[in-house]
């Protein structure tokens, strides 16, 4: 049987010596991936100076040692002796990753590949593992799973998300305090914060050159340092305000302009950067951006939207509803009215004489008054009432939970505060009143027979002499 691994040389014309262990130290003396070659019984025989580097062991010091204790996990130890490290088991180039123990007791993770190597006559035997240190790359990994766990979820909203974020990158990069910072010239504010002892709040601002994000800004780039102690660094404003010894930055950007910064720091020195941690954090960055830009565009879509229901909806002289919105409300609070069982007025008014003022004063003048109109009934009436122009100097209103009496006392405040409001133009007084028709909600009314019901009455008010209300008549089966 010959091995091939993935990352290790093939053996088989060394392995056909008669004895393994002496020929295979040279083989490894000087690949840089770890090698610990272990006899049958998986005690040590070697570890070649890559595997001593990783390890922090001598070579000499752990020969004849189980291999178990290279493991930060002895189910690890026990799997790897069925599945791989045992007689009888075939040859793998597959890789497997393992939580190893270095003499300091650190945890790394390996890339391993290996098994058993025998010689020719089968008459020695023993286990090879090549191992990469891959922890660096497993974390990276792990944080750009998590990063797409995040912006992808469904279950976070845009500040959750931000949130998450900056909580991901306090715990890769190491650095407890995580801010995402909207620039404007030369001001920095704090838009969202984690910070161990909650003792920076959202909204804080400082002077963009007080903060170590300057030198992004400058740069345009992402930067990071971890030891500012010692660097030239240790007479910036924020070494000397905040004492911030490490930091990691980089820009955001929101359709290509500069918004602001993603920014980690720690009071404590850290390890040094690496190149795979300054592309994690401009990736970081430009989510950030992109969620920016994508809010941005939804906030203007809902304002499109917003608008374009409100013109459909207003009427635009008066900024009261239009007709076609009252007549789907007035079916609306009808329905609710006999549901509940509650008492609902509805009112038709007209201006008194309307012709007469557009004449006499100009339509501007006609104008004004029918905001007058919309003015008042803004002071006088209640959240729930309903109002519509629902013709030319017409209005309805729609009363819900209010009785005859209810609705009598209110229409006349509004026709008393439509009289007493002091109309003029061009300087000119103009006396202004409305006549008003008021009926009650019957079980079986639709829009159409409440309405005309209203507009009976209010040509009842006309007919009087104007600028009063009248209630409908009812049928004998109505009352
Ligand atoms: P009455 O007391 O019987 O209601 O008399 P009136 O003059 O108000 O009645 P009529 O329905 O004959 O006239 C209504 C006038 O309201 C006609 C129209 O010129 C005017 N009008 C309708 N809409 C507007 C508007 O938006 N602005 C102005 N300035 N006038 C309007
Ligand atoms: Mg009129
Ligand atoms: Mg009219």
């Amino acid at each position: 049987m010959s091995f091939t691994g993935a990352t290790g040389p093939d053996l088989s014309s060394f392995v056909t010596a008669p004895l393994v262990a002496p020929v295979l130290p040279y083989v490894f003396e000087h690949i840089e991936t770890a090698a610990v070659i272990a006899d049958h019984n998986r005690n040590v025989i070697m570890l070649n100076p890559s595997a001593e580097k990783l390890f922090g062991y001598k070579s000499s010091e752990v020969v004849g040692r189980q291999t178990s204790m290279f493991y930060a996990d002895t189910e690890d130890f026990r799997d790897l002796g069925r599945k791989r490290y045992n007689e009888a088991a075939s040859e793998t180039s597959e890789r497997v990753i393992v939580r190893y123990i270095r003499k300091d007791g650190t945890v790394f993770e390996g890339e391993t590949s290996g098994g058993p190597i025998r010689n020719q006559d089968s008459s020695e035997l023993v286990f090879l593992a090549l191992i990469t240190d891959v922890t660096v790359r497993m974390e990276a990994e792990r944080a750009l799973n998590r990063l797409h766990e995040i912006t992808s979820s469904r279950q976070l909203d845009f500040s959750q998300r931000i949130q998450s974020v900056l909580y991901l990158g306090t715990m890769h990069f190491g650095l407890p305090i995580g801010i995402f910072s909207r620039i404007v010239d030369n001001e920095y504010e704090v838009r969202h914060v984690v910070h161990p002892e909650d003792a920076l709040a959202v909204g804080t601002t400082f002077e963009l050159g007080t903060t170590y994000c300057s030198q992004v800004v400058k740069k345009g780039d992402a930067v990071g340092f971890h030891h500012v102690a010692n660097s030239e660094l240790k007479t910036h404003p924020c070494y000397k305000n905040f004492g911030m010894e490490a930091y990691l930055g980089a820009p955001v950007l929101v359709d290509g302009e500069p918004y602001g910064t993603l920014n980690f720091s720690s009071p404590s020195p850290t390890r040094p950067f690496t190149g795979q941690d300054i592309e994690l954090i401009r990736l970081f960055a430009g989510w950030m951006g992109h969620e920016i830009a994508r809010r941005t565009d939804l906030e203007e879509l809902r304002l499109a939207h917003q608008e374009l229901e409100y013109q459909a909806t207003t009427d635009s002289l008066t900024g009261l509803f239009n007709r076609r919105h009252m007549e789907q409300r007035l079916s609306q609070e009808l329905e609710r009215a006999n549901r509940h069982r509650r008492p609902m007025a509805v009112a038709l008014m007209d201006f008194d004489r309307f012709k007469q003022l557009n004449d006499t004063h100009g339509h501007q003048a006609g104008d004004n008054a029918l905001k007058l109109f919309a003015t008042e009934v803004e002071r006088i009436a209640r959240k729930m009432d309903v109002f519509a122009r629902w013709g030319g100097e017409e209005f309805l209103a729609v009363l819900p939970d209010t009785d005859l009496e209810g609705a009598q006392q209110f229409l006349t405040r509004l026709t008393d505060g439509i009289r007493n409001a002091g109309f003029a133009h061009d300087g000119v007084d103009i006396d202004l009143t409305i006549s008003v028709g008021v009926t009650m909600a019957q079980p079986d009314d639709t829009p159409d027979t409440i309405t005309s019901r209203a507009d009976s009455a209010m040509y009842q008010a006309k007919k009087a002499g104007r600028d009063c209300i009248r209630v409908a008549e009812m049928t004998p089966e109505m009352v």
